[in-house]
């Protein structure tokens, strides 16, 4: 998929050279820029970047010659690909708890409207959404009438009664079959399914809405009050079917889980990217590495950015979450198992503004090239599991190349010395681009 979506983005590009004489492509030449590229730790000093439509058409030491294209004086800065949080919650990011379990879906929507858009404007010009129903927002995004990264909806994440995403107050079971569900299951917010047969059902409900994979839960969660940390969620049985049904869709099962036995169990059952997994050892980490499973972990400390739930419980195991987060980078980065990067910021708007210094807090475990590289190009890989479910085809996510989407930041800095930059994207951030058009533009 790689190489197809290479050759159609070469494809593209050489058609916009062949119109442009006919002045049908919108062209924007960078000039004066150090690119990193997102793969390689070295610069390209004083570069020039062409971008034809939406896509990367030349990156050159070398003058660009080019008629008809709107010239911008990078004056120094470095250019970096957009960010990609792959742990990202279009809707639960910016609404809190109480509206999200208690509220109206167009109040929950608007809210996600809004945050998507501060989303791009802090440079984040993808997002996997891992739970949610972002489907309409996504839609409005690509269609440019409205504002907000490129998102791969997982839709909503899928949970077995008394799992993660079973938000219900204690007097809601016993059910009985007669009873309607609850409201957020059937706006899309969350998906409850139990057995095989259900399992399979809800799976299939979720792809047709548009999820480009599904996300599941299979072990406790923090933010909900009925499943401990240590309680596996779904039979083996019931994990192979959502991951038969994302097989049958050529695309993957992504799964909330935390503990060694949870993750050994989905990752025998076929799950491709484990989100979290804060209170695994080594032994499991090297598992996933031998099954080419991803490490999707977040940089979730109980520092300045903790989170806050109105829960003792939950805060409770927020705590006894993050006492795993400084061995599970480190440890992961020893193994070698493909670690991506997210933030899964919760309930929070102002959090949320966060998001890049999230990023910036990874300096405790790698260099800021592995951790620029981790954001940028590794994080699209993971992206690329979802195969011909993945929305974005026409060139590569992650890179600055020819042939690639034209989303990238100017950074006033060099944030391979300065990581922090990130950190502050209101005041470094000065031009901002994604599918070749600028959202931002201080220069
Ligand atoms: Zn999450």
């Amino acid at each position: 998929m790689r190489f197809m979506a290479w050759f159609i983005g070469a494809f593209a590009c050489l058609v916009g050279f062949q119109v442009g004489a006919q002045e049908t492509v919108t062209r924007n030449l960078i000039t004066n820029v150090h690119v990193f590229d997102g793969v390689n730790e070295t610069r390209i000093e004083n570069a020039n970047v062409l971008i034809e439509g939406n896509l990367i058409a030349e990156v050159s030491s070398e003058p660009i010659a080019v008629d008809g294209a709107a010239v911008i004086d990078g004056e120094g800065r470095t250019m970096i690909p957009g960010l990609i949080d792959v742990h990202w919650h279009t809707l639960y990011c910016c609404n809190p708890q109480s509206t999200v379990v208690t509220g109206d879906i167009l109040e929950i929507a608007i809210r996600g409207a809004q945050g998507a858009e501060r989303t791009l404007m802090r440079g984040f010009t993808s997002v996997r959404d891992v739970g949610g129903n972002s489907f309409a927002i996504k839609k409005m995004i690509d269609a440019g009438e409205i504002v907000g990264p490129r998102i791969l909806p997982s839709g909503p994440p899928v949970t077995q009664t008394g799992g993660h995403f079973d938000y219900r107050p204690y007097q809601a079971v016993p059910t009985n079959p007669a009873d309607s569900q609850w409201y957020w299951y059937s706006v899309g917010l969350m998906a409850m399914a139990d057995g095989v047969p259900e399992v399979t059902k809800r799976a299939r409900e979720i792809m047709r809405m548009g999820a480009t994979q599904l996300k599941i839960s299979t072990g406790g969660g923090v933010s909900s009050t009925y499943d401990p940390l240590d309680v596996r969620q779904y039979t083996r049985a019931e994990i192979e079917a959502f991951v038969e049904v994302a097989d049958t869709y050529n695309t993957y099962v992504a799964s909330h889980t935390f503990t060694d036995e949870a993750v050994r169990i989905s990752v025998e059952a076929g799950v491709k990217s484990i989100e979290h997994g804060f209170l695994m050892n080594r032994e499991t980490m090297e598992l996933m590495r031998d099954n080419d499973v991803w490490l999707s972990v977040q940089p979730l400390l109980d520092d300045e950015d903790g989170f806050t739930f109105e829960d003792p419980v939950s805060q409770q195991k927020w705590i006894d979450v993050t006492n795993g987060t400084d061995f599970t980078y480190s440890t992961a980065k020893e193994v070698g198992v493909k670690v991506a990067f997210g933030t899964d910021i919760l309930f929070d708007p102002v959090l949320a503004e966060r998001q890049g210094a999230f990023l910036a807090k990874l300096q405790r475990w790698y260099t800021p090239f592995e951790v620029l590289e981790m954001a940028t190009s590794t994080n699209a890989e993971l992206l690329e599991l979802s195969g011909p479910r993945h929305p974005y085809q026409e060139g590569p996510l992650g890179v600055i190349k020819p042939g690639a989407y034209a989303d990238l930041i100017l950074v006033d800095g060099n944030p391979l010395e300065e990581l922090d930059l990130v950190a502050m994207p209101e005041d470094t951030f000065d031009l901002i681009m994604k599918d070749g058009v600028i959202y931002k533009n201080e220069l």
